[in-house]
C-alpha cells in the first residue's frame, strides 16, 4: 500500500477523477489529511462511503515512528524509522518560531571531507512522503506547529530532486501544509543543472549553497563535486536563479582552522559575491570524532567576519544543538553503533 503522503494535491485530483469521483474530493481529503490531520479515512468529513473505503483500501495514512528524541532547551533531535532505516532531523525552537531541519536521503554521495553524515554512503532516497512525514510527525508528536523548513539535514536535496520538489509542492499547498516557500530554505553542495532547474520552477523557496572555499584549487580537496562543477559554474547558476526569482541567495561558509581561513581566502571570496544579490552565513566548524579539521578560535572568526563585512552582507550561524550532537554535520543516519 502506498502513503496518502506520497501525493502531491494534482496528482490526488487525478488519481481521484479517473477513478470517478470529483474533483473538489481531492480537496476534502488534503484538508483532511493536512488541515485537520485525521487518523483515519473515516474522519474526513463530508466525502462518500465509496470515497472512504476506495482511500482506506489503496492508502495508508500512517507517520513515521520516532526511534529516539534527544531533547535540551533550544534544540531536540529526533531519530525516525522510515522502513527498515532511521533519518534524523532536528527542531530548533526560537522565540518567535519552530524550525525543522529535515534530511533528504539514507546517508550521502558526496563525500565532502569534513562532513559527518557524509561517511555512510548514500543507501537510498527518501521518499516524497518520507520527507513530507518528518514535518508532520515532529508536529504531532510536540503538538507545535513548524514555521521553517531548512533542508539541510543528511543528504544531497538535489540528488534526490524530483522527490524533493514534491515534497516542497505539498509542505507549500495552501490545500495542505502551508508553510510559506519564503520559510523554507534548500542547501545544495553545488549540482548545477539542478539549480537552473530550481530556478525554473519559479519558486519562493530560498536556496543556500555549501561553498566553504573561495578557489577551485581547496574546494576540489574540501568537496569532490567541485571536480564536476566549479565554482565558476557554480556562480553563474546562482545568478541565473537570482535573475529568475529575485530571492538573495545565501553562501555557507564552514570555518576550517588553517585551511580556508586566511585573510586571501576571505578577500577572494569578496570577489566572488560582491555586487550579487547573495549573502555569506559563516559556519563555525563543528568537530566530529573522525575529523582532521580544527574549528576556528572566536577571534579568527571575528576577524574573517570583519574582513567579509566591508565589502558583502554576511553572519555567523547561531549555534543550536551542539550538545546533543544535533548541529551541523553531526547527524548520522545510522544509529547503529560506529559512533
Ligand atoms: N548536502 C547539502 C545539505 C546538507 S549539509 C549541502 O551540502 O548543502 C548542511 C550544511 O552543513 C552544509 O553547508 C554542510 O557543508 C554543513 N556541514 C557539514 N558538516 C559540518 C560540520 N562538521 N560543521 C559545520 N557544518 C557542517
Amino acid at each position: 500500500m502506498s502513503s496518502i503522503f506520497d501525493l502531491t494535491y494534482d496528482e490526488l485530483e487525478s488519481i481521484l477523477v479517473s477513478n470517478n469521483f470529483k474533483k473538489f474530493n481531492a480537496t476534502q481529503v488534503f484538508e483532511g489529511v493536512y488541515k485537520k490531520r485525521v487518523s483515519s479515512f473515516s474522519s474526513i468529513s463530508n466525502i462518500s462511503k465509496e470515497l472512504k473505503s476506495f482511500l482506506s483500501s489503496n492508502y495508508s495514512l500512517d507517520y513515521l515512528e520516532v526511534i529516539t528524541a534527544l531533547r535540551s532547551d533550544d534544540t531536540n533531535k529526533y531519530l525516525l524509522q522510515v522502513q527498515s532505516d532511521a533519518v534524523e532531523c532536528v527542531l530548533m525552537k526560537h522565540d518567535y518560531a519552530n524550525s525543522l531541519c529535515i534530511s533528504t536521503q539514507v546517508g550521502c554521495n558526496m563525500g565532502c571531507a569534513f562532513c559527518e553524515s557524509g561517511r555512510l554512503k548514500k543507501q537510498r532516497n527518501l521518499s516524497v512522503s518520507e520527507i513530507v512525514l518528518q514535518v508532520l510527525t515532529i508536529e504531532r508528536l510536540e503538538n507545535i506547529r513548524i514555521q521553517n523548513i531548512v533542508i539541510m539535514g543528511i543528504g544531497e536535496p538535489f540528488d534526490n530532486y524530483e522527490c524533493l520538489v514534491k515534497a516542497l509542492d505539498i509542505l507549500t499547498s495552501p490545500k495542505g501544509v502551508m508553510i510559506g516557500s519564503r520559510h523554507i530554505t534548500v542547501s545544495t553542495c553545488g549540482i548545477v543543472p539542478k539549480i537552473y532547474d530550481f530556478a525554473n520552477l519559479d519558486t519562493q523557496v530560498n536556496l543556500a549553497i555549501s561553498l566553504h572555499a573561495p578557489n577551485d584549487e581547496l574546494r576540489s580537496k574540501l568537496m569532490p563535486i567541485n571536480r564536476v562543477y566549479k565554482i565558476k559554474d557554480v556562480m553563474d547558476a546562482l545568478q541565473y536563479y537570482i535573475e529568475k526569482t529575485n530571492r538573495r541567495v545565501t553562501i555557507e561558509y564552514i570555518l576550517l582552522d588553517g585551511v580556508n581561513d586566511s585573510d586571501e581566502c576571505a578577500m577572494e571570496l569578496v570577489n566572488l559575491i560582491r555586487g550579487k544579490l547573495m549573502y555569506v552565513n559563516l559556519i563555525p566548524y563543528n568537530s566530529t570524532s573522525h575529523s582532521e579539521f580544527k574549528r576556528c578560535s572566536k577571534e579568527k572568526i571575528n576577524h574573517f567576519y570583519q574582513i567579509l563585512s566591508r565589502y558583502v552582507g554576511v553572519g555567523v550561524r547561531r549555534e543550536m544543538g551542539k550538545d546533543i550532537k544535533g548541529a551541523c554535520g553531526q547527524l548520522r543516519a545510522s544509529h547503529n553503533g560506529n559512533e
